[in-house]
């Protein structure tokens, strides 16, 4: 940042006392701006224990897909926030289960927290942040149009826990934002680890 959001000054870089990392800090007002790393509240999701289970979303002109998420706001909690992206997105309503992931994405300054969901009700559509919604078989899901590494990590953990009948938590973290990052700098794969 260059001006400072409540005084409009020149900001400078350095650490404040007391601290120990460069903040962007307002000589005029005194006012010192942290950037804290957001986080997103992330879902997978399952009709009534069918196969059929992954919403989808088409992310505008990148035509890749991503599950239903979004960033927290203030006062709701991760499950509130994951519920809340679903209904926003892919008209759905859905009951949060247990906890699936937590992906600390780096590189963006986001911590990405994935939850297993139920769908109340079998209905579903596109929302007006989404182009289109569907479920996705897990056979057939599209791993090379995904757009976030941090989906392509939790969907892979979630059907390897479905399929061994488990529902573990897992860390991690990434240094890309989205899997177009890492195509760019040709290391597309291997950049998760746990
Ligand atoms: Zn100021």
């Amino acid at each position: 940042m260059n001006f400072c959001s409540h005084c409009g000054a020149r900001v400078a870089l350095h650490i404040p006392p007391g601290d120990n990392v460069p903040r962007y800090v307002c000589d005029a007002c005194g006012t010192i701006h942290y950037h804290n790393p957001k986080t997103r509240g992330g879902l997978r999701t399952r009709v009534r224990g069918e196969d059929r289970a992954v919403p989808a979303r088409d992310r505008a002109a990148a035509r890749l897909l991503d599950r239903s998420g979004g960033f927290m706001e203030n006062g709701e909690t991760l499950q509130q926030a994951a519920a809340r992206e679903s209904r926003e997105e892919a008209l759905i309503d859905v009951e949060i289960g247990s906890l699936l992931s937590v992906v600390h994405v780096l590189y963006a300054h986001q911590v990405h927290v994935f939850f297993r969901g139920r769908m109340r009700s079998g209905s579903y559509g596109a929302g007006v942040e989404s182009l289109e919604v569907e479920l996705v078989h897990p056979d057939a899901i599209p791993w090379p149009d995904l757009a976030f590494p941090s989906t392509e990590y939790t969907l892979r953990r979630y059907l390897e826990d479905r399929a061994a009948k488990r529902e573990a938590h897992y860390f991690t973290s990434s240094s890309a934002a989205f899997k177009a990052d890492s195509f760019t700098l040709g290391r597309a794969h291997g950049r998760m680890a746990c």
